[in-house]
């Protein structure tokens, strides 16, 4: 089966557009701490204003050209639904000029931009240096079989790894693994992050939830359950 004949539940993020990614260094200039710069300043500027948000970056990702991606904590009240909320995730200066403050609104009207997906790819090798994943796979990888094939010991270490990613992100926001946004993980970061077809880490992402590790699963994002965050 090949994967562009699978339905999509989430056309958000092009998981064979960041799976090609895969392998490719990203240069990209890291501040930490952060502070917005250009529109994404105007953008929170607007927020705050018109909105009544408190918008504060944890860290920004800028590269050469008129995007500043940044991982921000958030919080205010839907302008739409009037529903509080308060949580991290990512924004990109392209969003100028997108009404409404939710932030599930704001990041899907940014996941199509390239520094977004770059920075992503970035957060992915972070999680990747956190964790040794890469190397753990290497060595625990068959070369002459498919992704698929490998052993137990294999799909056992990255499905852990997952759920712990997860917990990271749940525990820890601040540090951000890798997401869009705070409670959830996407298979095409995850598959850049593992450097696994993402038809793989689907099936990685249906063995947590018949676990219970994750809710349902909608095969684009993982979410984890609050009861597996209990000890
Ligand atoms: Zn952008």
């Amino acid at each position: 089966m090949k994967s562009g004949e699978v339905l999509r539940h989430s056309a958000a993020i092009d998981e064979q557009e960041v799976f090609s990614l895969i392998h490719r260094p990203v240069e990209l200039l890291e501040l930490q701490p952060s502070r917005f710069a250009g529109r994404v300043a105007s953008w929170a500027e607007h927020a705050e204003r018109r909105y009544g948000d408190s918008i504060n970056p944890v860290m920004t990702y800028v590269e050469s050209g008129p995007h500043h991606v940044s991982w921000i904590y958030h919080e205010g009240e839907d302008w739409r639904s009037g529903e509080r909320f308060s949580t991290y995730h990512i924004i990109c200066d392209c969003i100028a000029g997108v009404e409404g403050n939710s932030p599930q609104e704001s990041v899907d009207s940014i996941l199509g931009c390239r520094a977004v997906l770059r920075a992503l790819q970035r957060r992915a090798a972070f999680v990747d240096h956190k964790y040794r994943t890469c190397e753990i796979l290497a060595a625990l990888r068959d070369p002459d079989t498919g992704d698929f094939e490998q052993s137990n010991a294999f799909h056992k270490f990255a499905v852990k790894t997952i759920g712990t990613i997860l917990e990271l992100d749940a525990r820890h926001p601040k540090e951000w693994p890798g997401n869009v946004i705070n409670g959830e993980h996407r298979v095409s970061v995850l598959s850049t992050l593992f450097q696994l077809h993402p038809e793989v880490v689907k099936w990685y992402g249906r063995l947590l939830a018949e676990s219970g590790v994750v809710e349902d699963f909608d095969g684009e994002i993982l979410k984890l359950r609050p009861e597996s965050l209990a000890a």
